[in-house]
């Protein structure tokens, strides 16, 4: 398939029936060509939910007054890193709301370097929003390698509907800038079937990944948190739409394996909000990427970026084992013990020397 154009992306956005199983099934193919049939964990650590911000689909933002707030201590979370090895998990993803002070950026460095100290070969990817170039240069020097963060979406004019004034579509831009020049492989992603969201600003978020030249995608459906300003307005429409939502966070995932070929992609937990198979779906859709959970269960009740996540009751133990399960439905092959570099990453590596 030669380059795709907007306009087919957009027609992909739009299939249904047949069309749409044609389409899971062609990306599915596309992923075992370009990446393998084998999918990637990343244990997920959700540092604290604590943050600066006040996006207005996201429960967590700093607004919510309504939510006990929490910070992990190094312990607990170096805890959390160990159950994550002693199960041969060796890519951890360490996510938290946006914190910018001097001791929230030391208490990450030191963490990743602690980490690193336990064993060098697990993979660090940070996910703690917008930074400056100094801080991801320290994080990055500490031993973090990957980092996530997501556009939210490519185009300014809905960027500016969905966040208060006082957050910079520019800055976020500059930040994921910065975040490919310091060196990591770089991950972003937006959100889908959100608010005032049609299939042409979609369709562009895919060209602009491409553009862009991103290593990992991890993108998911919108899902209402009730106390937020998008879900006092939006609650009805939500629950009207929640199946579109769902059927359009596939059609991604499947279109942007499509055009995107070889980045690793996950099959994000918030499908599991909108469909109890959601994530085996994702998986189908030619994602090869999945994050179990390994929270504290105490902390993760007070993680929530949207109402019902899955697996808000489970131990470490019990999401790690869900997402076992979840691979074994998708017809795909587990893989423990390795840390999944993306293999568009290590493309372009090879291609510099
Ligand atoms: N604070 C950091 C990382 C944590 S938030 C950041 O914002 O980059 C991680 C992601 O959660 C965000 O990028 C956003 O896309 C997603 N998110 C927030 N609220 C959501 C909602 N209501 N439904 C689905 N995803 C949501
Ligand atoms: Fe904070 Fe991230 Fe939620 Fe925005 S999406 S409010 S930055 S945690």
């Amino acid at each position: 398939m030669g380059k795709i154009s907007q306009k087919e992306i957009e027609e992909y956005l739009g299939f249904k029936g047949e069309d749409f199983d044609f389409l899971v099934e062609t990306a599915g193919k596309v992923r075992d060509k370009e990446v393998g049939n084998k999918v990637y964990l990343r244990g997920i650590v959700e540092i604290t939910n604590k943050c600066i911000k006040n996006c207005y689909y996201c429960g967590i933002r700093k607004g919510n007054i309504g939510i006990s707030r929490y910070f992990l201590e190094e312990k607990d979370a170096i805890d959390c890193v160990r159950f994550a090895v002693s199960q041969n998990l060796t890519s951890i993803v360490l996510q938290g709301g946006e914190l910018k002070d001097k001791d929230f950026v030391f208490y990450v460095e030191k963490l990743v370097k602690r980490i690193k100290e336990i064993n060098p070969s697990i993979a660090i990817t940070l996910s703690f929003g917008e930074q400056d170039f100094e801080t991801y240069k320290r994080w990055y020097d500490a031993g973090a390698e990957r980092y996530l963060l997501r556009i939210e979406t490519s185009d300014k004019k809905l960027y500016e509907k969905w966040h208060p004034e006082s957050h910079s579509f520019e800055q976020r831009m500059k930040c994921l800038e910065m975040i490919k020049k310091v060196g990591y492989q770089t991950g972003t992603g937006v959100l889908i079937g959100a608010p005032m969201q049609t299939i042409s600003h979609l369709a562009s978020d895919i060209v602009f990944f491409k553009e862009f030249d991103i290593d990992m995608l991890g993108m998911g459906p919108y899902v209402i948190h009730p106390q937020t300003p998008f879900g006092k307005i939006y609650g009805d429409w939500f629950e009207k739409n929640r199946k579109n939502i769902f059927d359009l966070a596939i059609k991604m995932i499947a279109a942007a394996r499509i055009v995107l070929k070889d980045v690793n992609i996950a099959s994000t937990t918030a499908l599991d909000s909108l469909n109890p198979e959601g994530r085996v779906y994702g998986l189908k859709a030619g994602a090869n990427v999945i994050m179990p959970d390994i929270t504290p269960m105490a902390y993760k009740r007070n993680y929530l970026l949207y109402k019902d996540k899955a697996g808000l009751y489970s131990s470490s133990a019990e999401s790690l084992f869900s997402v076992l399960e979840i691979v074994k439905k998708s017809g795909l092959v587990a893989s423990l013990g390795e840390v999944g570099t993306s293999p568009h990453f290590l493309k372009k590596r090879k291609n510099r020397f």
